[in-house]
């Protein structure tokens, strides 16, 4: 197999929770590209039907279907709509996520729980589902989206639970890879730095000094700069890559 044959991902069927915007949507985008048929996890269908569309019509077989991350049965009932439908899942890219932007002694327990269970159980109840029919099935790649917010704390928008559920993310992949290697499922992470979507307010002008001007590449990145690496890390390219986080931040944790 070529170096470029490697990254191919034809007759392979991809999952992207929360696909339906943001780099999620890139993500689903990148995928097919690279020939993967793409299944959305969303909790509305008839919202992601343009994604939907706009993956048709750039020639990648796609579907969206419900669950909302949090609902561990929603989550189980998905896994089965899409074997039904695509026959089969090979990566699952755990995209969905939420953040809070406050500080510590203002974050309510509320907002704690929501970010937990969506950036940490959301992306369990997914492992768990998924993996479990990988494991059945001989194997399959897992990409957990993380954050170079589980690296350091970036400031000075504030996000203690943001940062922690991420940390969780980076761990729970290391332990994942370590029991699911002899399984012949590869966990990986990727972990971006500032990225334009709805987010990332990165052109408010209270985070513009922090969020543009302390990144050595002075930017923030697109989505479409992040997606390319979902694709290695859901392909043979990365075939002897499990259990690491790939960081993506334009230089901002490097110092
Ligand atoms: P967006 O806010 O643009 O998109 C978030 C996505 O997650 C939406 O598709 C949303 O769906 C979905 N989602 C949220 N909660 C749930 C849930 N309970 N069940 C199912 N789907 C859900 O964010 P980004 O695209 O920026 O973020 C995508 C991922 O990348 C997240 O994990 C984020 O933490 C991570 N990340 C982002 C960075 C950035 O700078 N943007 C940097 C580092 C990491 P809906 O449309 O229904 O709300």
């Amino acid at each position: 197999m070529s170096v470029l044959e490697s990254f191919g991902l034809a007759g392979r069927v991809a999952v992207v929770t929360g696909g339906n915007r943001g780099l999620g949507r890139a993500f689903a985008r990148a995928l097919g590209e690279a020939g993967a048929s793409v299944a959305l996890l969303v909790r509305d269908v008839d919202g992601a039907a343009p994604t939907v569309e706009e993956l048709e019509a750039r020639g990648t077989r796609a579907r969206a279907f419900r669950a909302d991350v949090t609902s561990g049965p929603e989550v189980q009932r998905a896994v089965g709509e899409i074997v039904d439908a695509f026959g089969r899942i090979d990566i699952l890219v755990n995209n969905a996520g939420t953040c809070v932007h406050r500080p510590a002694l203002e974050v309510t327990d509320a907002e704690w729980n929501e970010v937990m269970e969506t950036n940490v159980t959301g992306v369990w109840h997914c492992c768990q589902a998924f993996g479990r029919h990988m494991a059945q099935r001989g194997g399959g790649t897992i990409v957990n989206i993380g954050s170079m917010s589980a690296l350091i704390v970036n400031r000075p928008q504030w996000q203690p639970a943001y940062n922690a559920s991420k940390a969780a993310v980076h761990h729970l992949t290391r332990s994942l890879a370590a029991e699911w290697a002899p399984l012949g499922i590869r966990v990986n992470a990727l972990a971006p730095g500032y990225v334009k979507t709805e987010m990332a307010p990165v052109d408010e002008p209270r985070f513009r000094q922090h969020w543009i001007d302390d990144v050595p590449m002075r930017r923030y990145a697109t989505p479409e700069e992040i997606a390319p690496s979902v694709v290695y890390l859901a392909s043979d390219a990365s075939a002897f890559m499990t259990g690491s986080v790939l960081v993506i931040d334009g230089g901002y944790t490097a110092f």
